[in-house]
């Protein structure tokens, strides 16, 4: 069935939600550089990921909030940041407004590290006001040893598990003509650097350099569909037991 909010009418909405629909998902994203890769990098991935895990967990899927808080990569073209208070109070109106429509269980799908500070503040502060219950999934992180496993060695920002990612979505937002490995910059702890000096940017040392294979990047998006379906899966469950 469809399970876009937005594909729908009120009608459907009252016919399903929360009787047959309890759950909703939220993604959520921003505009920022990525190597060769699109600017909509951290949208268009946990777009695909809660498109692939609605069925399973029962769920509608909620429009995307794609301006979030782009910080060392701002200054790169195309990028756009929102302050963190205007974000945090625009997501929880958002969140708010998914439990007034009768949604109980909200699970926030999260494209981008920049954002993960309020969201979790964000989402314990809804959490108590609504008697609702909210998941942030930060997914690269949440399937960081299943990429270590499936790569044999750690992604990175726009690094192998992004790329191949969004080269899994359609080739074209991957750019591969337009990359050049001098885009990394390998992380070293000790600064701090606006703009940081590289788009791509890897946290151990010359691992995770993007990788442009198809056949690949199709199997590690199901690969990722199913480590963040089953997790989404189990906290559902889990909330239902006890009653939550
Ligand atoms: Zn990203």
């Amino acid at each position: 069935m469809e399970r876009r909010l937005q594909h729908l009418n009120w009608l459907k909405v009252r016919e399903l939600v929360p009787d047959k629909i309890d759950t909703i998902i939220l993604p959520v994203g921003t505009v920022e550089a990525h190597g060769s890769a699109c600017l909509g990098t951290d949208n268009f991935i946990p777009t695909v990921i809660s498109e692939g895990i609605a069925e399973r967990v029962n769920a509608f899927i909620a429009p995307i909030v794609n301006h979030g808080i782009t910080k060392s990569l701002y200054r790169y073209p195309g990028g756009t940041t929102i302050q963190p208070e205007t974000f945090g109070r625009y997501v929880g109106d958002i969140l708010d407004s998914l439990v007034d429509s009768g949604f109980h269980n909200i699970i926030i799908m999260n494209g981008h590290g920049g954002n993960n500070d309020t969201l979790k503040k964000t989402a314990f502060e809804f959490h108590k006001k609504k008697k609702a219950n909210v998941a942030v999934v930060h997914w690269w992180m949440l399937c960081s040893e299943m990429t270590d496993e499936f790569f044999g060695h750690a992604g990175g920002h726009a690094g192998t598990d992004e790329t191949a990612m969004v080269h899994a979505i359609d080739p074209a937002l991957a750019g591969e003509s337009d990359y050049d490995p001098e885009l990394a910059y390998c992380f070293v702890p000790g600064a701090d650097i606006y703009p940081v000096p590289g788009s791509i940017l890897l946290y151990e040392k010359d691992e995770g350099y993007p990788e442009f294979d198809r056949a690949k990047a199709i199997e590690y998006r199901d690969k990722v569909i199913e480590t963040v379906g089953q997790f989404t899966e189990m906290v559902l469950e889990r909330w239902r037991k006890f009653d939550l």
